[in-house]
């Protein structure tokens, strides 16, 4: 036997991530390039500061505080309203799936979701010991609906992964396919991923609006992309309240610590300042999309805070030498395209002048 001792599925898998490289230009794990202002620094540290005088006693297991003000935030999104009781949270919205997948998957049951999809879903499936089926997503990276379907039809999966703004196309879900692939799913959960949902163009709804309609339907959503908070790890979805229950038998107790829990609080305090740049990100992403266009490459439309753009013959070629030249974007999505994130307009400068220099001295 080698060593260490890890299961065999394990054996001679590297972890997940991108590089973590020290270069001017980050664009390439979606992160939003503005920090917090000084005054929002400042209520941050007093929380903590705050919180560190109680850190002797465990937290409240049930984060009743934040669930609140995450429901209150969330409620703005649909004329429904979000209850506290519909919301749970976890370390990211990565621990937040992982959670529903011990709980509603595992041996026996199957995950779904449509490629080119979140790569971090069959690692998902892998670690849960839940079967991965992995259908296909259209030209234009669209879903098309009888394909989808057809497919939940076929495999009765306990949870169809469905990420919308869609990571790393950008595509975002129309409702009609959200509701149809609910009651394909029959009592299987369809988890609609809106790590970008704060990004989506004017007009695009949030499958919020649906829960009402399908006990079976689980938002989740992230402080990390358009709150600007993904050093704090917070992650939550809104569901039925049972199948928030049912998370609960697998959480480990006191999962979210009293650190977390007050970084959150303090951040949706400044949740319009720290909201503040994401019609900023919007607009720069929509003239990214349109500078593309110009030099010629396909590019996927987009409703988050990155773009999908190609093909490239040579894609690593590409990106070693945006790298070279002080941009880091990420190798990511079919073959031959890459994913730039949206960052400040000078980063985004130094971005289409280094891909111009690369293709220039390519040709
Ligand atoms: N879903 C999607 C589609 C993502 O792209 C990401 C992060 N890249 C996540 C979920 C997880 O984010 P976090 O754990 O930071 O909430």
């Amino acid at each position: 036997m080698t060593w260490p001792p890890l299961r065999d599925e394990l054996r001679g898998l590297a972890p997940y991530g991108a590089p973590q490289l020290d270069v001017p230009v980050q664009l390439n794990v979606n992160e939003n390039p503005y920090g917090p202002s000084p005054e929002c620094v400042a209520d941050i540290a007093a929380s903590v500061a705050e919180a560190a005088s109680t850190l002797n006693r465990y937290p409240d297991r049930e984060f009743s505080e934040l669930r609140t003000a995450l429901a209150a935030y969330l409620s703005k999104d649909t004329p429904h309203g979000i209850a506290p009781e519909q919301v749970w949270a976890a370390n990211g919205s990565n621990e937040v799936m992982l959670q529903l997948l011990q709980a509603y998957a595992g041996p026996g049951r199957t995950a779904l979701s449509f490629a080119p999809t979140y790569s971090m879903y069959p690692e998902y499936a892998r670690d849960t010991n839940t079967s991965w089926v992995a259908g296909r997503r259209e030209d234009d990276f669209s879903l098309d609906l009888d394909h989808a379907r057809a497919l939940v039809e076929e495999h009765r999966p306990a949870v169809v992964l469905l990420p919308s703004p869609n990571n790393p196309t950008g595509t975002a879900l129309p409702h009609d396919a959200i509701a149809g692939l609910c009651e394909a799913a029959g009592e299987g959960l369809v988890v609609v991923d809106e790590a970008y949902g704060e990004f989506r163009r004017e007009g695009v709804p949030s499958a919020l609006e649906l829960l009402p309609d399908h006990r079976n339907l689980v938002v989740t959503r992230t402080m990390s992309k358009a709150f600007a908070l993904a050093g704090a790890r917070l992650g939550y979805l809104a569901a039925d309240p049972a199948l928030c229950d049912g998370i609960r038998v697998v959480r480990l107790p006191y999962h979210l610590s009293a650190v977390t829990q007050a970084v959150a609080l303090a951040a949706l305090r400044h949740e319009k300042e720290l909201l503040g740049r994401v019609d900023d990100l919007r607009a720069e992403r929509d003239a990214t999309y349109a500078w593309l266009i110009e030099q010629g490459h396909r590019v996927a439309e987009s409703d988050a805070n990155f773009v999908l753009f190609g093909v490239f013959r040579d894609r690593h070629a590409v990106w070693q030498g945006l790298l070279d030249r002080g941009v880091i974007v990420r190798e990511v999505g079919p073959e031959g395209w890459l994913r730039v994130s949206i960052g400040t307009p000078e980063e985004m400068k130094s971005f289409k002048l280094g891909l111009s220099q690369v293709l220039e001295e390519a040709s």
